[in-house]
C-alpha cells in the first residue's frame, strides 16, 4: 500500500527566525529519512497546489487574510509573541493549506487510501481572526471544510495527537457536529484550552473530545486512551473520512514538551486510526504535520507512522498504564459516557 506525501520546497522558505524551533530542518530532515531504502518505495510524492482568497475564508477573516497577506516580502515580521514571517511565509502558507486540498482529492478518487502532508507553517493554533503558536491558517479546518464543502462528506472525525491542544480546530467546530474534534494534549499547558468540560455547544454538544493529559504520558497511556476512548467514539460517530494533526511534540526527545511517547508509539496510534478509518470511512485518512521539534524524534517518528500505513502492522508497545493513569481514564470515560457508549 503506497502512502501519499504532499510536499514542495517552499514549505523551506518559511523562517520564523533562527532561534526558533519551527524551522526548516525539520521537513529536511523528514525527507532525508524517508528517502531511505525502506521507506522510499513506499512513498508517492504529490506537489501541492496554491489555497485560494476564499478558501482561506472558509475558516478565517478578511482582516486575518489580509495581515498575513501584508507579511509577503517582509524579511520578518513578528505576528504575535511566538508567532513571525519572512519574505515568503505567506506563499507557504497559501501552500500548505493547498496541500490538504491535493491529498482529499487522492483519497476521494481513490489513488491513496492516504495522505501525509509534510507542510510549514503549522494550523492547528490558528484561529478565525489571530495567528498564533507558530501557526498562520488552519490547515486542518480548511481540510475539513473541503471535505465538508466541495467533497460532501458529511461526518468527519479530525483527530489531534499533537502535545498541544488545537484551540483553532475546536472552535472551528465547536458548535456542529459533522466534525467530531478529538484531542489529546499536555495539559494544564500552552495554549491553556482543550478541558475535560470543554464539549461542544448547541447541536455540536459531544462532538469535540477532549483527553487532557498530566506531563510524563508514553507510548501505554496515549494507546490506553486511543483504545478506550476514540475508538469507541469512532465506533458510534462512523466517519466518512479521518483527518489528523499530527504534532510529534509528545516525543520522548522534544525539547518543548513532557510526555514520553516513543516513534513505536506514534506507529501504535497510526494503527488505531487507520483501523478507525478502515471501518467506516473505507480506509480515507488524511495526515497534516503540526508539531515537532526534535529533529531526529520527528523525522524517526514520521518513517515509523509511513511504515504502519502502508501496512507494516502495530509495533510492538511495552508497559502498561500506571494505576493513577488507569483511575483517571475510568474518571474520563464515565465523564463522555453521557455522550457515547464508553463504558
Ligand atoms: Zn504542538
Amino acid at each position: 500500500m503506497q502512502v501519499g506525501l504532499v510536499y514542495d520546497d517552499i514549505f523551506l522558505r518559511h523562517r520564523p527566525g533562527d532561534y526558533h524551533p519551527e524551522r526548516p530542518e525539520r521537513l529536511v530532515k523528514i525527507r532525508e529519512r524517508l528517502a531511505q531504502e525502506d521507506l522510499a518505495p513506499r512513498v508517492s510524492w504529490l506537489a501541492p497546489r496554491k489555497a485560494t482568497k476564499e478558501e482561506i475564508l472558509w475558516n478565517h477573516s478578511e482582516a486575518h487574510y489580509e495581515r498575513i497577506a501584508a507579511t509577503a516580502g517582509k524579511p520578518y515580521v513578528q505576528l504575535d509573541p511566538d508567532t513571525a514571517t519572512s519574505e515568503d511565509s505567506f506563499e507557504a502558507a497559501l501552500y500548505a493549506v493547498g496541500a490538504q486540498f491535493v491529498a482529499l482529492d487522492e483519497l476521494f478518487r481513490e489513488n491513496f487510501s492516504s495522505v501525509f502532508c509534510l507542510v510549514r507553517p503549522p494550523g492547528h493554533h490558528a484561529e478565525y481572526d489571530q495567528a498564533m503558536g507558530f501557526c498562520l491558517f488552519n490547515n486542518a479546518a480548511l481540510a475539513a471544510h473541503y471535505a465538508l464543502k466541495v467533497l460532501k462528506f458529511s461526518r468527519i472525525l479530525l483527530v489531534d495527537w499533537d502535545l498541544h491542544h488545537g484551540n483553532g480546530t475546536q472552535r472551528s467546530f465547536y458548535q456542529h457536529r459533522k466534525v467530531l474534534y478529538f484531542s489529546t494534549h499536555q495539559f494544564p499547558y500552552y495554549p491553556g484550552t482543550g478541558r475535560l468540560e470543554e464539549v461542544g455547544h448547541g447541536e455540536g454538544e459531544g462532538y469535540t473530545v477532549n483527553v487532557p493529559l498530566p506531563a510524563g504520558c508514553g507510548d501505554a497511556e496515549y494507546l490506553a486512551v486511543f483504545e478506550e476512548v476514540l475508538r469507541p467514539v469512532a465506533r458510534a460517530f462512523r466517519p466518512e473520512l479521518v483527518i489528523v494533526s499530527a504534532g510529534f511534540d509528545p516525543h520522548e526527545d522534544d525539547p518543548l514538551g513532557g510526555m514520553r511517547v516513543t516513534s513505536q508509539g506514534f506507529g501504535a496510534l497510526a494503527q488505531v486510526i487507520k483501523e478507525v478509518a478502515e471501518e467506516s470511512a473505507e480506509g480515507r485518512l488524511l495526515l497534516t504535520l503540526e508539531g515537532g521539534y526534535s529533529l531526529t524524534g520527528l523525522a524517526e517518528s514520521v518513517a515509523r507512522v509511513i511504515r504502519v500505513l502502508s501496512g507494516d502492522g502495530k509495533p510492538e508497545i511495552r508497559g502498561e498504564p500506571s494505576a493513577k493513569f488507569r483511575e483517571y481514564l475510568e474518571d474520563v470515560k464515565r465523564f463522555f459516557s453521557r455522550y457515547w457508549p464508553l463504558s
